[in-house]
């Protein structure tokens, strides 16, 4: 392996790190990649800044400050746990080069609009990440082989979990790691709310290597409890918030309409969205994938505006303008009635593919390791005095009572003139039986 230093550090601005500190060639000439310079026209959290206003920032800056916190843990590691014989469990620093280029690279396979994006399109931003950093057409890629033949693959598979080092592996993706560490703090400050603000210094100085990974320090407990408190409430009041997927229902169901207007040759003798087709036809090559970005489905969705097709046309004003559908949250008492206020949607002269949605948000806040769950959980142990490891719910009584609780809901999305007063009595009577039915009975 040939690791150049640069002659002098180079540092970025950041308002979340204060410096982003690149000491290695390889890591400036990664940034300065097209693939990587393309991340900064991709926001970071999609439809939220329409929630949002202040979250407009990109998946560079995540990047960049992905790889901050993962360098700072390195650091500390040789400081503090250096390995002195090889299987001690310690920091072995000829990793280090590693976990820098997986920690920047992470997310470079994220689309615009990702999730919505993947939903319509069945892509998937993982398998595009380590296809753009195993390709050798990539800019990405001719820079990792510069380091070693084999890098490139070495760097995706810290990306997808199969690298032998687990330290490495669990700085980059755990229930608590340099990602969520970096987007909580990131979202936080850029959406301007206060959920996300846990102490990342003081959990950097807790953190530990052992021979299975990272463990935290005792007295640093309570930090670590804050982290999963904060990420629960970031999920629960900016993440899932029903207005910002109020617009994802819109942006799915224009990209839908693109697609079926496409194979059934309805975009015929009108401006072929020509970026999008490969997406369309399914056969997209990393070229086609590495084009898009949110710039490219704006132009699009303005184009579209003028399109003879009046549901592409409604759907691009209301997505551009900023209509999100409405939503009421169901539950399996209210699900039966979803048919009936579809209809009714109908009725009124909506298409119900188009115009009507169910969306589920949920996430798992914490989990212990489980050998029978699909996607299993790397558990936060965290380091008695004596050596010995417990599992953080064992001993904090806040985050016992998150711990494998799936929290989230279930929203039925709809045109907002359907509950407009006087705009539609029929629906509306509908609408309050089923709202009758609602507990929590909450429309936004
Ligand atoms: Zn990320």
């Amino acid at each position: 392996m040939k690791i150049q230093m640069l002659p002098r550090e180079k540092v970025f601005r950041d308002p979340i790190h204060n410096y982003i500190h690149v000491q290695h060639k390889v890591i400036l000439d990664l940034i300065n990649t097209k693939e990587f310079q393309r991340l900064r026209r991709i926001k970071q959290l999609g439809t939220s800044s329409f929630t949002f206003q202040g979250a407009e920032h990109s998946r560079f800056t995540h990047c960049m400050g992905v790889y901050e916190i993962t360098r700072q843990i390195c650091d500390n590691f040789q400081r503090n746990y250096p390995s002195k014989e090889s299987g001690d469990g310690l920091w072995n620093d000829d990793e280090r080069i590693v976990a820098l280029c997986a920690a920047l690279l992470h997310d470079l396979g994220h689309g615009p609009y990702s999730h919505t994006f993947e939903h319509i399109f069945d892509t998937d931003h993982e398998m595009w990440t380590q296809k753009i950093i195993t390709s050798p057409e990539t800019e990405i890629n001719q820079i990792l082989k510069q380091v070693s033949d084999d890098f490139p693959e070495k760097v995706a598979s810290v990306i997808d979990h199969t690298y032998p080092n687990p330290q490495v592996v669990q700085m980059i993706s755990s229930q608590i790691d340099a990602d969520r560490m970096d987007y909580l703090l990131r979202d936080a400050y850029f959406t301007g709310t206060k959920y996300g603000m846990f102490d990342l210094t003081r959990i950097l100085r807790v953190m530990r290597p052992y021979n299975k990974g990272i463990a935290f320090d005792n007295d640093g407990m309570h930090a670590v409890e804050d982290y999963v408190l904060c990420r629960f409430q970031m999920y629960q009041q900016i993440y899932f918030h029903p207005v910002s997927r109020g617009m994802e229902v819109v942006l799915t169901k224009l990209l839908q309409r693109a697609k079926d207007l496409y194979e059934h040759n309805q975009m015929n003798g009108f401006e072929m969205p020509s970026l999008l087709v490969p997406f369309f036809t399914g056969n997209v090559s990393i070229n086609d994938y590495l084009s898009l970005d949110d710039g490219i489905l704006n132009t699009y969705f303005t184009l579209w505006q003028n399109y003879p097709d009046e549901i592409l046309k409604d759907l691009a004003y209301r997505f551009l303008s900023r209509k999100p559908f409405k939503s009421a949250q169901y539950n399996s008492d209210t699900k039966e009635k979803l048919p009936e206020l579809a209809d009714l949607v109908e009725s009124a002269g909506f298409d119900k593919d188009y115009y009507t949605a169910i969306n589920t948000s949920f996430d798992l806040p914490y989990d212990i390791y489980n050998p029978r769950q699909h996607k299993r959980k790397t558990q936060i142990e965290i380091m008695q005095d004596d050596g010995s490891l417990i599992e953080l719910s064992t001993i904090s009584r806040l985050v016992n009572a998150l711990t494998g609780k799936i929290s989230g809901d279930e929203r039925f999305y709809f045109p907002k003139s359907m509950i407009v007063e006087h705009s539609n009595d029929i629906f509306s009577d509908h609408y309050r039986a089923f709202k009758g039915h609602i507990h929590n009975d909450m429309i936004v």
